[in-house]
């Protein structure tokens, strides 16, 4: 394949972006109902945050790509722990339960492994361990492997289990960030089917249930518990899906359609945002958007862009 740069880019741009806006858009209707699709979508304000705010879900992606800025994840993960503990200390806003009590309980703070080691024991005590904030902050994680689809499968794997290390919440950043790469690079959906063939076969089946299951459902908020991670891929999936157009429009109404699932709405949207972004790009992202959004460390949009430049192989080369 010919890779264009400007292309790659806008779509590379476009999965964290679109994790941003949709987090950002989401997060003023976090925990309530569904909402009906005639019912407008905006950046509203919300306890704690003003609109166009992003949280944790983007905070934390940002932490994983400015690590992967100056590491390579393939390597270690020590940075990307480093900067989730400088994010925790300096804001920490919207931390989910799970996550909070895994960080609470770490001593050495610039360890991927200590942070690993409390995870690991978080499963092992609780039976409900499979939250979805490990997903919501996968996009990046594609980035810089762009051309190593079987590396990138490992890394998400690991940056999950830093604090979501059920083997559920693994797989399905496995399957989204795998399906990001896809996306980013040949402009569709395939990556998802792709990325759920390279499992084993028992974990074929039990994936390709979840996903079949989206098709005889009306709506995606009927994932409603989507504070689990199969729900939040489950909805994400069947808003994208349930929007499908041939046009960059898809972006926008997917991510409204994301937004309206009711329940943990940042997360789903966010989740959606990543993997629409990564089809359709930068580009398609509306600039009254792109003016609002805005969070921890201080960035904004053109920072965001930086961001993910400064990550993408370059496989134009
Ligand atoms: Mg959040």
């Amino acid at each position: 394949m010919n890779f264009q740069k400007e292309q790659i880019l806008d779509r590379a741009r476009g999965a964290l972006l679109g994790t941003a806006v949709g987090d950002a858009l989401g997060a003023g209707y976090e925990y309530k109902p569904p909402l009906a699709k005639d019912v407008p979508v905006a950046f509203t304000s919300s306890p704690g945050l003003a609109p166009g705010e992003y949280t944790d879900d983007t905070a934390q992606t940002i932490a994983i790509a400015l690590a992967a800025s100056r590491s390579d994840l393939s390597v270690s993960l020590d940075e990307v722990a480093k900067e989730f503990f400088r994010w925790y200390e300096e804001d920490g806003g919207g931390i989910g339960i799970q996550t909070q009590r895994i960080f609470a309980e770490v001593r050495d703070r610039t360890s991927a492994d200590s942070l690993l080691a409390e995870s690991l024991l978080f499963v092992h005590e609780n039976e409900r361990a499979a939250g979805n904030g490990s997903l919501m902050r996968t996009a990046v994680v594609a980035l810089p492997f762009l051309s190593r689809p079987d590396v990138l499968g490992e890394v998400a794997s690991e940056v999950s289990a830093l604090t979501h290390a059920d083997l559920d919440c693994r797989e399905a950043c496995v399957i989204w960030s795998k399906a990001i790469r896809h996306a980013i690079l040949f402009e569709n959906f395939d990556g998802i089917q792709l990325a759920i063939n390279d499992l084993p076969s028992f974990r074929q089946s039990y994936w390709n249930d979840l996903f079949d299951a989206t098709e005889s459902v009306q709506d995606a908020s009927e994932f409603n518990n989507n504070g689990w991670v199969i729900h939040a891929i489950q909805a994400a999936f069947k808003v994208i899906m349930s929007t499908a157009s041939e046009t960059p429009e898809h972006l926008v109404l997917g991510i409204e359609a994301a937004v309206r699932v009711g329940n943990d709405t940042d997360t789903v949207a966010a989740i959606a945002g990543a993997l629409l972004g990564a089809r359709w790009g930068y580009s398609a992202i509306p600039k009254p958007w792109l003016k609002e959004i805005h969070g921890w460390p201080g960035y904004k949009s053109k920072d965001l862009v930086s961001l993910a430049d400064s990550i993408t192989e370059p496989i134009w080369l």
